[in-house]
């Protein structure tokens, strides 16, 4: 059964982080109220990151600061375009060119991760859920149709075989204690499937942490047999929850709120603040 429902990596990941934040976007197609601050500075250090390593991959000369930056304030100036407004906090840096500037030379100047050959930049993917979306216990395989989309940010290859590169523009370390996160878990899973490996994909975070004196960092994301295992019934549970829902007549009642710390950066703070199902 395909109900129409875009299932992509990071629809899942919402879903996970908040049931009624994906209502509101993937299910009735609310537009959100805001976009964060951070969420627009790290897609505009993204666009650069890609030019960055596009260029290696190319055989290109390498991409300077300058072009990096021209390239981030121009996703920087379209987000200010935009019907959505970029939601300001008092904890945040005003000046958007400008932090994207102090990362990027900060990148520059890392000496950054410069892999030898590179697979794929912004390279987008269509999993088949059914393959993936399975019982890691039992092994009982589902019946979807939907596929699972998503977009890796960097694939690289080297000596031990293929990496899956996750740009972050955050301002701190994400914690690795609780195992791998559903998305990154998918990240492998389509790695696998595109590049068919015979050596298990492995994955990085590639940080670029906004601290007062930015911190860039390349770190392995261990992915234990159990970690996969999470992952894989978190999509399957995502998927069955989304075709429930789907049918359901009052789907705010499967679809609760998980209240954390990302209400405050929320783009449905208002409405959800308001929504008495
Ligand atoms: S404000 Fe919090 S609880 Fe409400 S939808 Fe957003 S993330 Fe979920």
């Amino acid at each position: 059964m395909n109900d129409g429902v875009y299932v992509s990596a990071s629809s899942l990941r919402l879903l996970q982080d908040c049931p009624r934040a994906w209502s509101y976007r993937y299910l009735k197609g609310h537009a959100a109220e805001d976009v964060g601050l951070g969420l627009v500075l790290g897609k505009a250090c993204h666009a650069a990151l890609a030019l960055f390593y596009e260029r290696l991959r190319d055989g290109l000369p390498a991409a300077t600061l300058d072009e990096m930056v021209a390239v981030a304030v121009a996703s920087i100036d379209e987000a200010g375009r935009s019907s959505t407004p970029i939601a300001r906090d008092d904890d945040d840096e005003t000046d958007l060119a400008a932090e994207a500037e102090r990362m990027l030379r900060a990148f520059i100047l890392s000496h950054p991760f410069q892999p030898k050959r590179v697979l794929g930049v912004e390279l987008p993917f269509f999993l088949d859920a059914g393959q993936v979306a399975r019982h890691p216990i039992t092994g009982e395989q589902f019946a979807f149709e939907e596929g699972i989309s998503g977009v890796l940010d960097l694939v690289i290859e080297d000596e031990n075989g293929i990496a899956v590169i996750d740009h972050k523009i955050c301002k701190t370390r994400p914690a690795l204690s609780g195992g791998i996160d559903l998305q990154l878990a998918i990240y492998a899973l389509a790695a696998e499937e595109l590049f068919r490996s015979d050596k298990p994909v492995r994955l990085f975070h590639h940080l670029l942490v906004r601290t007062k004196t930015p911190r860039i960092e390349l770190r392995e994301v261990p992915r234990s047999p159990h970690d996969v295992a999470e992952a894989l019934e978190a999509v399957a549970s995502g998927v069955e929850l989304i075709h429930v829902a789907v049918g359901h007549p009052r789907p705010g009642r499967l679809l609760g709120r998980h209240r954390s710390w990302r209400c405050s950066g929320c783009g449905y703070r208002r409405r959800c603040a308001g929504d008495r199902t």
